[in-house]
């Protein structure tokens, strides 16, 4: 064993040469620069590539260092005499060689005083040469390690005078082993060999002969091939032994004549395979084919075993390996300006400057260690330098550089008043109403695009005030309610996790000011496809939607957990903590009378829970939803985390209930559907479900109150909407002491009350939704009359009106056990009893004699007497002195058979959100 030739008093600052390129040797050398023995004399490295310097070059010139930049130091094994001049003119008494690519001739390897110390990655002798850490990998070696050694003529021979290693994790790949081990102790130790060196207590270890290996150099592009005639456990380390450079090359046979060369990365073992549900990919070299499915490509070993690759560079754009089917749908651009191209490199730069490494078409921006400030810096110095208003969301939607390069060129010919956001392309119609041209899709939304039913079916859009039809919206069948699941399913594994809950809160945000922006139109469809009345529309169905989306974008990073003071098991400790976590790819299923704000109060809450989701919005009204679904791209929601279709109930809306990856349903409706639904998610995969069911809700009118405020709200609370609404009141209880008066004030209300277009402003009650409906309640009216109620005011169609208009109605002498005073009539039917003032109790137990339990109301002014019914009635939601007060921040939904489960408030979030414990023992 040798120790080094030591410093001398008369030298004590050592004269470093730095030989050697990227950031790993320039961080070595600012290292070595805050030692005050040490002198950095020169930098040698590699020439710049294009425009690109390399990182050592960038240090040197910072910190004022001659630099010299030699593309070889030899010419046909000679070295090159101005070369070695320019070495030597620095005077350097030690040569430090971190990360040096170039063969360095044996005279300047000698040339210090105290020699040339080199680092080599891989624990010597074993993989000499230029790709040991791949080998590593490669060999299934169990430590990776690196050696400083002192290298004299022999490619990697020398002694040693340090090593470290590491055990080899089944995770890591080329990438990880040099981030985790090999860089940041690779540095470290070169500090410790140069201290080693100039206290003299350096080591010069003979390197074995024996044990050493020469393999392959896998620069050479003829040495990237996999061999796919091995077992799956070496096929997989020769993938991870390349990623991410170069990737591991293999061939994709399309036809006879067609091959395409491709890479593969991000491998691993895979132990539940082989698949069902993928569709095979022919491989070159191997004998059956390769299966691409939702988690990648499947390879079965020789061995029978299976490997998993999960990404795929297909000429310079690298992929999902599970899209591979899906490319050809894509366009990514190909056809770059050169202009476009110039703008790429200024990207690089800007990319290079806040990862500092160099940048690949596959450098991933997060992979490279990025945090929440390099976002920040990133997206703000490309809004610098290319003036497109980017922001944080096209880095986590495009991590990778050549994708965000995509996005970038994108938002560029678009013009910098677009951000980027893509606009789309559908088949719809131009709605031409309320003085405005709206375009209206009239596909199925489905992974973030408009497409046709698989079957083309067709469902006719009504315009109720005129019976017109308005256009033709596709119509779901059970396989594309299949598509929509997989890609909510993949959405949700994928792209949708990649977004933290502030930014999906924010992009909450946005889509409700896109929705703010659209309401006119909005409003406006939901008038015409719905009979809304317009300024009720406005105000209601959009006004609350927005409000909903709103508040719960503001939930969306305060979801949280409890930390719980569990029994210790002594003498250790334990934590237990709890995670609210979402439960996957949720559907919705909503009814026809608030078509948009249906989908808002399910949808907003199931989303701020983090999930994916599908919705079928009833098949009478669905044109909200489908502009709606427009604007969520606008917004940047990742394909696939909405998706909206429309279909009829029986076989879309079944489907989507049935759907074994579906793990929550949302639903609105009939109690009657409701019933059949929570069975079918029993049967089906007990999937979660909440039920926001029919309703038959009691007001009671107390002689005590106000009445000018009990007549007004008591007409709203059953005309609103036209009845339409299910919180209706369904049945008014009236003290018999003022019971007439109520009468004569309802009526006269009603007979002002202005019935007609509902995009007329001053309209107050517009048509019924549609015709099946409107034939519902004339049914409903009639029987009313045959057992024995008194038909007041209306109870029929309006005849001399186009359009489904019915006319508001009054029943009074209403017995408990007539059909119309049990059953919801979901039109604007009042239905009024009396009772009498001494018989609280009677009262309070008739307004409990339903199945419903959906709201209820109570006008008195005695304070008693409204707490005391808020007390006894079973009922979800209380009003007292007012009706139809709801708000987004209020829990609503039922009990009894109006259903379970709350929309809206905070406990809405519960219904799409599953509990998590965690008990860790330290
Ligand atoms: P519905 O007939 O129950 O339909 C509701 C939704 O379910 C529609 O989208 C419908 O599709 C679909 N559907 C029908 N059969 C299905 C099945 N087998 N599987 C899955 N989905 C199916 O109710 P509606 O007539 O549209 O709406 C009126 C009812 O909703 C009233 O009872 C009202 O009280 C209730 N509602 C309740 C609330 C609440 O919060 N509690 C709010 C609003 C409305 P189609 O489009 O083909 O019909």
């Amino acid at each position: 064993m040798n120790k080094c030739r030591f410093l001398s008093t008369a030298q004590n600052t050592l004269r470093v040469a730095i030989i050697g390129q990227s950031i790993f040797a320039a961080d070595v050398m600012e290292l070595l620069m805050e030692r005050s023995n040490v002198k950095i004399v020169g930098v040698f490295t590699i020439p710049d590539k294009g425009i690109r310097e390399d990182a050592l070059a960038t240090a040197a010139a910072r910190y004022d260092i001659p630099l010299f930049k030699f593309p070889t130091w030899r010419c046909r094994k000679i070295p090159i005499p101005e070369v070695i001049e320019q070495y030597e003119s620095v005077g350097a008494t030690l040569n430090v060689m971190p990360y040096c690519s170039q063969l360095i001739p044996q005279e300047v390897l000698c040339a210090p005083a105290l020699g040339s110390i080199c680092y080599h990655p891989s624990i010597l002798p074993r993989h000499r040469g230029i790709s040991a850490i791949s080998w590593t990998l490669i060999e299934a070696d169990e430590i990776a390690a690196f050696s400083i050694f002192w290298p004299d003529d022999g490619i990697d021979t020398g002694p040693l005078l340090l090593t470290r290693q590491t055990n080899l994790e089944p995770t890591d790949t080329l990438d990880t082993i040099y981030k985790r081990f090999l860089y940041p102790e690779g540095v470290k130790a070169m500090g410790v060999a140069v201290d080693m060196i100039t206290k003299g207590t350096a080591l010069k270890i003979p390197q074995p002969v024996e044990g050493a290996t020469y393999e392959a150099d896998l620069n050479n592009e003829e040495n990237q091939f996999l061999n796919l005639q091995q077992s799956a456990e070496r096929i997989w380390n020769f993938i991870r032994g390349l990623d991410s450079v170069p990737g591991a090359l293999a061939t994709v046979v399309h036809s006879e004549e067609c091959e395409e060369q491709v890479r593969f990365f991000g491998a691993h073992l895979y132990s539940a395979g082989p698949v069902k549900d993928g569709q095979p990919l022919k491989l070159k070299g191997l004998a059956k084919p390769a299966w691409v499915h939702e988690g990648g490509l499947l390879i079965e070993g020789t061995d029978g075993a299976f490997v998993n690759i999960k990404r795929i560079k297909r000429g310079s754009k690298m992929i999902n390996a599970s899209d591979w089917f899906k490319q050809a749908e894509q366009k990514p651009i190909t056809d770059f300006t050169e202009d476009e191209l110039a703008k790429k490199a200024q990207l690089a730069s800007i990319w290079q400057a806040i990862l500092k490494e160099s940048i690949e078409d596959f450098t991933d921006f997060f992979a490279a260690g990025a945090g929440s400030m390099d976002v920040v810096r990133l997206v703000e110095e490309v809004k610098d330098a290319f003036d497109v208003p980017f922001e944080n969301e096209h880095v986590f939607m495009a991590p990778v550089f050549e994708e965000f390069f995509g996005l970038l060129v994108k938002a560029l010919r678009q013009g910098s008043g677009d951000s980027g956001a893509q606009k789309l392309d559908y088949d719809g119609f131009v709605l031409q109403a309320n003085k405005r041209k709206i375009n209206v899709p009239t596909q199925l939304f489905i992974n973030g695009a408009f497409v046709d039913a698989e079957q083309k079916r067709t469902l006719d859009i009504v315009n109720p005030t005129d019976e017109e039809i308005l256009c033709q919206v596709a119509c779901a069948s059970a396989a594309d309610v299949d598509k929509a699941v997989q890609a909510a399913h993949k959405a949700f594994y994928g792209s949708w996790k990649q977004v933290s809950a502030r930014q999906r809160g924010q992009l909450m945000l946005k889509l409700a000011d896109l929705m703010e922006q659209h309401k006119e139109d909005l409003a406006t469809i939901e008038s015409v496809d719905s009979g809304a009345v317009y300024t009720l529309a406005l105000k209601t169905h959009i006004g609350m939607s927005i409000d909903a989306w709103r508040y719960f974008a503001g939930w969306c990073d305060k979801i949280q957990g409890n930390t719980i003071p569990v029994n210790p098991a002594r003498p250790n400790n334990v934590l237990t903590f709890t995670r609210k976590e979402p439960i996957g790819v949720c559907g919705l299923v909503t009814p026809w009378n608030y078509p948009l704000m249906m989908l808002s109060w399910k949808m907003a809450a199931c989303i701020a829970a983090g999930n994916t989701c599908l919705i079928k919005p009833a098949q009478t009204c669905p044109l909200t939803a489908l502009k709606f679904a427009e604007l969520t791209v606008q917004a940047g929601f990742p394909p696939g985390v909405i998706n909206v279709l429309p279909g009829n109930g029986p076989e879309a809306g079944q489907a989507v209930v049935d759907h074994p990856k579906v793990r929550k349903l949302g639903f609105t409706g009939s109690t009657a559907v409701g019933k059949q639904v929570m069975k079918s998610c029993a049967v089906s995969n007990l999937k979660k479900c909440s039920l926001e069911l029919g309703g038959k809700s009691p007001l009671i009118i107390f002689a005590d109150c106000d009445l000018d405020k009990a007549v007004k709200q008591g007409v709203s609370s059953v005309f609103f909407n036209k009845g339409e609404n299910c919180i209706a009141a369904g049945r008014l209880f009236v003290e018999d002491r003022i019971h007439d008066e109520f009468v004569r004030r309802v009526l006269k209300d009603l007979r002002t009350m202005t019935i007609g277009d509902p995009l007329n402003r001053s309209t107050a009650h517009g048509p019924q939704n549609h015709k099946a409906h409107l034939d519902k309640l004339v049914s409903f009216c009639k029987r009313g009359v045959e057992e024995g109620a008194t038909l007041l005011y209306g109870g029929c169609r309006i005849s001399d009106m186009k359009g489904f208009f019915f006319a508001p109605t009054v029943f009074t002498d209403v017995k408990d056990e007539m059909f119309i005073a049990q059953e919801e009539s979901f039109g604007p039917i009042m239905i009024i009893s009396k009772f009498n003032g001494s018989d609280v109790d009677s009262v309070m137990e008739r307004a409990n004699r339903t199945e419903y339990g959906l709201a209820s109301g109570v006008f008195t002014k005695d304070i008693s007497k409204a707490l005391s019914f808020a007390d006894r009635i079973e009922a979800g939601t209380v009003f007292v002195n007012v009706y139809n007060k709801t708000d987004v921040a209020a829990p609503f939904g039922g009990f009894k058979q109006s259903g379970f489960g709350k929309d809206l408030g905070q406990e809405a979030l519960n219904e799409y959100l599953k509990t998590k414990c965690v008990t860790v023992e330290y």
